[in-house]
Formats: C-alpha cells, sequence, structure tokens
C-alpha cells in the first residue's frame, strides 16, 4: 500500500509530456555539459533550473552519465592500448638503435 503510494508520488514528478520550456531547457542542457551555451542561454538555463525540479533532474543524470562515460573509456583505453603502447615502444627502441652507416655495403 504504503509503496505503490511512493511509487505513485515518484511518477508524478514524471508527467509525460513535458512543458516547452522545460522540452527547450533540456535540449540545451547538452550544449552547456559541453560548454559551448552563450553566456545568456546558460544564464536563463541555469534560472531555470533552480526552480524546475524536473530540469534540475535531467541536469544532474546527465552530469553523472558524462562523468561515468568519461571514466569508461580510460580504464578501458589502459587495457586495449597497454600491448599496443608497448609494441610501439619496442619499435621506437629499434628504430633509435643507430645502424652503422658501413652496415649497408656488407
Ligand atoms: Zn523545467
Amino acid at each position: 500500500m504504503e509503496e505503490k503510494e511512493f511509487y505513485q508520488f515518484k511518477n508524478s514528478n514524471y508527467p509525460s509530456k513535458l512543458s516547452p520550456v522545460c522540452e527547450n531547457i533540456q535540449n540545451q542542457l547538452p550544449d552547456m555539459l559541453e560548454g559551448c551555451l552563450d553566456k545568456v542561454s546558460e544564464d536563463i538555463v541555469r534560472a531555470h533550473l533552480s526552480v524546475c525540479y524536473l530540469c534540475e533532474k535531467v541536469w544532474i543524470e546527465m552530469q553523472k552519465t558524462v562523468a561515468l562515460i568519461e571514466s569508461l573509456p580510460s580504464a578501458d583505453m589502459i587495457q586495449d592500448l597497454t600491448p599496443k603502447i608497448l609494441s610501439e615502444l619496442e619499435k621506437e627502441i629499434e628504430s633509435a638503435v643507430p645502424i652503422p652507416w658501413w652496415k649497408k655495403y656488407f
């Protein structure tokens, strides 16, 4: 009983249709996240976020997602690239060893 009420209460924060204002704000969130939103638009978005729970939630989730995405590839890269980096390093070392000029003639 209580759970159901809680569920409904939570669901009330997710209306099936966003207001056009929220839609417009949320469309600008990715740009703001990348820092390519102009100052005026950013002020408008931030002002809206401070009064709109829905958009603020989307913004927070977006930041979390980006933080997660940014943390994942670096971990993968270390695993994926280590052998490549090592073989590249080996090539570097090999090519760094000078071949005596006279070897060409023998
Ligand atoms: Zn909103």
